[in-house]
C-alpha cells in the first residue's frame, strides 16, 4: 500500500507541494498537510451528498479506501429543533446538532472511525494519542473495533467518566501531570522511535481524522434541506472541528449544492481563550499565543495551544463570524436553559455554545431574524459531576404513600 488512486491530495501549508502518499507530515519540509479532494465531475459528487443517508455513505469524501470502514454507528446525529431557546433569544430558529448521540458520546468518534479505518489500511502495529479525555476515549473505542493496540495519555486530573470509558474499551492509559497541550507534545519521539500512528485530533499530528468532522456540515445541510444557517456556533479547544465545518460547506459550495457560506461563531471559555483573545485584537491567525496558566471548567477545550487555531480564525475572518468567550457561570446557566428547553444533555464545552449565543443575541451580533445552529460536541453524562454541582440533589423519602404525596406537594410549592 502506500500510494493510492484516490480522488485525494495531501498539500503542505508550508511549501504547497502535492504528495499522495500516506504521510503524516510533509516529506519535503515536515510542514502540516491538508487532504485536498479534487472533487472533478460535480453531479457525481452532489449526487453523493445528497443521497447520503449514514456517515459512510460520504466515503469519496474521505481519506481511505474504505472497503472495510471501522465503524460504531458514528455520525448522521439528530439536528433538533429548539423553538422554546428560540423564543427565550428573541430568535426565528435555533437548532441544535446533538452529537452526544454518537456511540462514545462526543464528535470525536467521526474522527476515529476514519484515522482507525486509515490505521487499518495502513497496517499500524499500535497507535497512541494526546487528549482531554473525549478524544482518547473515542480512539479506544474504535481501536478496540479495530483490534489495532491503543495508548491514551491523558493530564492527571481528567474525571472519572472519560477514565472509566476508556479502560473499560481495553486502552492502555497513561496519565501526565501536565495539561491536555502538554500530552501532545510527548507523542511526537514515541511515534517516530516505535513507528506507532498518532491518533491526536489535530492536522499538525494526523492529516486524515478531520475530514469526518466535515460531514457534520453535510447533514446539517441535507437537514436542513440544502439551507445555510446564518450562524454556526461552535466550541474551541484545538480549532480542530470548527476549521472542518467550514471545509465541508466550502466543499458543498464549490459543488453548487449551497447559495452561499454560514457565518462561523467560535466559542471559548475565558480562563482559556488564545483565538478569541487574537480575534478581539484582530490579530493575524499565525500570531495566536498560548496561554500560560489555562483554567476553566470546559475541559474539553481547555487547550492552552490551540492546534488548529490558524485554520479557525481564518474561518471566523472569511466568514464574516466572531470569536466569543464565556464563564463558567453563563455555562453552567446555559446546560440548563437547553436542558429544561428542548430536552438535550450538554457537557459544558457543548454548552458554551448556547452560553454565547446568548451572549451574541444580547450584543446584537446576531439578529432576530437570523437562525443559529448550536453544535452540542459531547454528551453531559460525560461530566456528571459538573452537572450536579448546579443543582440540589433531592432528600431520599421514607417508602410510603403520605411521603410521596408530601414530596410532590413541596415539589409544586404547596
Ligand atoms: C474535542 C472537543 C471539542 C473541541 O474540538 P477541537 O477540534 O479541539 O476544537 C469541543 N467539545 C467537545 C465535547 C470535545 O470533545
Ligand atoms: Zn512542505
Amino acid at each position: 500500500l502506500g500510494v493510492y488512486e484516490m480522488g485525494y491530495d495531501l498539500v503542505c501549508r508550508a511549501c504547497g507541494r502535492h504528495t499522495k502518499q500516506d504521510v503524516f507530515r510533509c516529506p519535503h519540509c515536515n510542514g502540516i498537510l491538508d487532504c485536498r479532494f479534487d472533487l472533478e465531475d460535480p453531479p457525481r459528487y452532489r449526487s453523493i451528498l445528497q443521497g447520503a443517508k449514514g456517515f459512510w455513505d460520504y466515503r469519496p469524501f474521505f481519506p481511505v479506501a474504505g472497503e472495510r470502514p471501522v465503524s460504531l454507528g458514528e455520525g448522521n446525529t439528530p439536528l433538533v429543533a429548539a423553538p422554546r431557546l428560540a423564543s427565550q433569544l428573541g430568535m426565528q430558529g435555533v437548532y441544535v446538532k446533538n452529537e452526544g448521540m454518537n456511540p462514545s458520546g462526543t464528535f470525536k468518534d467521526r474522527c476515529q472511525s476514519i484515522a482507525y479505518t486509515k490505521a487499518q489500511e495502513m497496517a499500524a502495529p499500535a497507535t497512541i494519542i494526546g487528549s482531554a479525555g473525549n478524544a482518547g476515549a473515542a480512539a479506544a473505542a474504535y481501536a478496540a473495533a479495530s483490534g489495532i493496540p491503543c495508548f491514551v495519555v491523558v493530564p492527571a486530573d481528567t474525571n472519572m467518566e472519560r477514565l472509566a470509558q476508556t479502560l473499560q474499551y481495553g486502552a492502555n492509559l497513561i496519565r501526565v501531570q501536565g495539561n491536555v497541550s502538554d500530552c501532545i507534545e510527548l507523542l511526537e519521539t514515541v511515534c517516530k522511535e516505535r513507528g506507532w500512528q498518532d491518533m491526536t485530533t489535530a492536522h499538525s499530528h494526523n492529516p486524515f481524522q478531520g475530514e469526518g468532522t466535515k460531514t457534520i456540515a453535510y447533514e446539517l445541510a441535507r437537514d436542513m434541506e440544502w439551507d445555510v444557517p446564518d450562524w454556526i456556533i461552535v466550541p474551541i479547544g484545538g480549532g480542530g472541528i470548527l476549521s472542518s465545518i467550514y471545509k465541508g460547506y466550502q466543499e458543498m459550495y464549490t459543488l453548487g449544492l449551497i447559495p452561499r457560506m454560514p457565518k462561523m461563531a467560535g466559542v471559548q471559555e475565558a480562563g482559556c481563550a488564545a483565538v478569541a483573545e487574537a480575534f478581539e485584537k484582530g490579530a493575524a491567525p499565525q500570531a495566536i499565543q498560548r496561554v500560560q496558566n489555562p483554567t476553566g471548567v470546559a475541559v474539553a477545550i481547555k487547550d492552552a495551544y490551540p492546534l488548529d487555531g490558524e485554520t479557525a480564525l481564518q474561518a471566523i475572518y472569511d466568514s464574516g463570524g466572531v470569536a466569543a468567550r464565556v464563564t463558567a457561570g453563563q455555562i453552567a446557566q446555559a446546560q440548563g436553559e437547553l436542558g429544561r428547553s428542548c430536552g438535550v444533555f450538554a457537557e459544558p464545552a457543548s454548552a458554551a455554545t448556547v452560553a454565547a449565543l446568548f451572549k451574541l443575541r444580547e450584543a446584537g451580533v446576531v439578529q432576530k431574524e437570523d437562525r443559529a445552529v448550536c453544535i452540542i460536541t459531547g454528551n453531559g453524562l460525560k461530566d456528571a459531576g459538573f452537572a450536579l454541582q448546579q443543582i440540589l440533589q433531592p432528600p431520599a423519602i421514607p417508602m410510603s404513600q403520605a411521603a410521596l404525596n408530601a414530596q410532590i406537594d413541596q415539589l409544586l410549592g404547596n
